[in-house]
C-alpha cells in the first residue's frame, strides 16, 4: 500500500468523547472511525489486523475439523420465543426493529438459538453427528456502558462455534480439542504469556464455564490468580466454597484486572432441549443432543493487542496480527527511488511512505501506526549502499547492505 494513494490520514486528534487509549489511537493511526459510542467503522488497516486476526483463528478451528457459516443478523423471534430469551426482560441488550409488512425482527446478540433451529433440518440420526459448525458474525447489543473503545462495541464482530454430540463423552472430547485450539490462537496473537482459562460460572454439567482473559490494567473484568498461575477464577466463581474445592483459601491469591477476550460453555440441553433438537439413537430411540458453544471477541482481541503493546509514540502491532511487516520511507530523490524499487512486488507486506512530507513526520506516523518494522533509505543510507531498519518494539536499529537485505 502507498500511503500517497490511500484516503486515509493519521490524525493529531482522537475523537473528542473517545476515552479509551485504544479507541483513541486506533482513530489516530487511522485504523478505525467513530460513528457513535460503541459503535465503529473498521478503515483499510483496521480491516487488515481483522483479517490477520481471523485467518489465525480460522486456521486454529479448521485444524480441529470445524466448518464455517454465515448466519443471518436479522432473527426471526420464534426460536427465540421457545427458550425465553426474546423477551427483554431475560435478555437485556437487544436492538430490535420491524418488517415493513408488520411483525418484530432482532438483531442477532448471539447466534444458540438460530443455530439449533437451523441444525433441525440437518440432524436427525445419530450417523449425523458431530457437528462442529463456526462463524465470524456482526453481533448488536445495547450495551449500557460502550466506553472502551473498541473493546466494548455495541457492534462487534465475534466468532462463535457451535458443536454437537451425541454424547457427554464426545463433548468432553471436543471441549477439550477447543482448548488447545484456543491455547494455540491466542499464543499465535501474541497474547499467549499473559491469557489465561480462567473458571467462570455458568457451566452445565460441572458447575463451571471458562473464560479466556487477557491481563490489562483498563480491562473491565478482575481475576484472581494463585502463584504459579495455574489456578485463575473470576470474580464470579471466586469465593470460599469454591475455592474449597480446588483446597485453596483466598490468601493464595493475586488479584489482576484483565479483559475477557473469549469463553467456552459446555451447554448439555440448555438450548436443544427448548428447541427440540433430537437424533435417533442406534436403537431407533429419540434422544436430545448435546451441545457446547465457544466464542471469541473479534474486534475486542484487536482493542486488547492495541491497549496491551501500545507505547507513548503509537501503536507496538506483534507480526502476525501487523496489518504490513515493514513501513517504508524514502528520504531525498535518490532514496524514494530506491524505496520504489525495494517496494515494488511487495505491496502486501509494505506499507509505503511516498508521500512528499518531511522526515519528521514520516518517522511520527511510523511510530503512530505501529508496524513492526520500520525501513528508511537516504542519501545518508545510499552511501554506504545500505538501509536503515528499526525494531519499533525495542527501537533498535541497525544498518543493512542493500544486497544483503531480504524482506521475508
Ligand atoms: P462481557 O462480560 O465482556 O460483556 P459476555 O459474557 O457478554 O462478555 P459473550 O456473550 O460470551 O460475552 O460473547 C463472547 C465473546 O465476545 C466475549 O468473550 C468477548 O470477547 C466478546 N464480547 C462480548 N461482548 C462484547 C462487546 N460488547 N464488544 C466487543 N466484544 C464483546
Ligand atoms: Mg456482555
Amino acid at each position: 500500500m502507498r500511503l500517497s494513494k490511500t484516503f486515509i490520514k493519521t490524525l493529531r486528534e482522537a475523537p473528542k468523547d473517545e476515552i479509551a487509549r485504544n479507541g483513541a489511537l486506533l482513530s489516530r493511526a487511522g485504523y478505525i472511525h467513530k460513528e457513535l459510542a460503541g459503535i465503529y467503522d473498521y478503515l483499510p488497516l483496521g480491516v487488515l489486523v481483522l483479517e490477520k486476526i481471523k485467518h489465525i483463528i480460522r486456521e486454529e478451528l479448521n485444524a480441529i475439523d470445524c466448518e464455517e457459516v454465515q448466519m443471518s443478523a436479522l432473527q426471526n423471534p420464534e426460536p427465540w420465543e421457545a427458550t425465553g430469551r426474546f423477551s427483554d426482560q431475560e435478555v437485556d441488550i437487544w436492538f430490535k426493529t420491524e418488517l415493513a409488512s408488520g411483525g418484530l425482527l432482532g438483531l442477532a446478540p448471539t447466534h444458540e438459538e438460530p443455530m439449533v433451529n437451523m441444525m433441525k433440518t440437518y440432524v436427525s440420526s445419530y450417523k449425523d453427528l458431530p457437528v462442529y459448525v463456526y462463524q465470524f458474525q456482526t453481533k448488536f447489543r445495547n450495551e449500557l456502558r460502550a466506553k472502551s473503545g473498541i473493546m466494548r462495541g455495541r457492534e462487534f464482530l465475534m466468532k462463535d462455534l457451535y458443536s454437537f454430540h451425541t454424547s457427554e463423552k464426545d463433548l468432553d472430547d471436543f471441549y477439550s480439542k477447543v482448548e488447545g485450539a484456543y491455547a494455540k490462537i491466542f499464543e499465535r496473537l501474541g497474547l499467549g504469556d499473559s491469557t489465561y482459562e480462567t473458571f467462570a460460572s455458568g457451566g452445565i454439567f460441572s458447575k463451571f464455564s471458562h473464560e479466556y482473559q487477557t491481563i490489562l490494567p483498563v480491562g473491565e473484568d478482575t481475576i484472581y490468580y494463585n502463584k504459579d498461575k495455574s489456578l485463575v477464577f473470576n470474580k464470579e466463581v471466586f469465593n470460599d466454597e469454591v475455592l474449597a474445592e480446588f483446597g485453596a483459601t483466598k490468601s493464595d491469591f493475586e488479584e489482576a484486572k484483565a479483559a475477557e477476550v473469549g469463553n467456552i460453555f459446555k451447554l448439555k440441553f440448555k438450548y436443544s432441549e427448548p428447541l427440540g433438537l433430537k437424533y435417533t439413537d442406534e436403537s431407533n430411540q429419540a434422544q436430545v443432543v448435546y451441545m457446547g458453544c465457544y466464542g471469541i471477541g473479534v474486534s475486542r482481541v484487536m482493542g486488547v493487542i492495541a491497549e496491551r503493546f501500545a507505547d507513548d509514540k503509537g501503536l507496538v502491532w506483534p507480526e502476525a496480527v501487523a496489518p504490513f511487516k515493514y513501513y517504508l520511507v524514502g528520504i531525498g530523490e535518490k532514496g524514494m527511488d530506491a524505496a520504489a524499487k525495494l517496494y515494488t512486488g511487495h505491496e502486501n507486506e509494505i506499507l509505503f511512505d511516498d508521500r512528499n512530507a518531511r522526515p519528521g513526520e514520516k518517522f511520527a506516523d511510523a511510530d503512530l501506526m505501529g508496524m513492526p518494522y520500520r525501513i528508511v533509505i537516504s542519501d545518508k543510507t545510499l552511501d554506504q549502499d545500505a538501509l536503515e531498519l528499526t525494531d519499533r518494539k525495542t527501537g533498535e536499529s541497525k544498518l543493512i547492505k542493500l544486497v544483503d537485505f531480504r524482506l521475508d
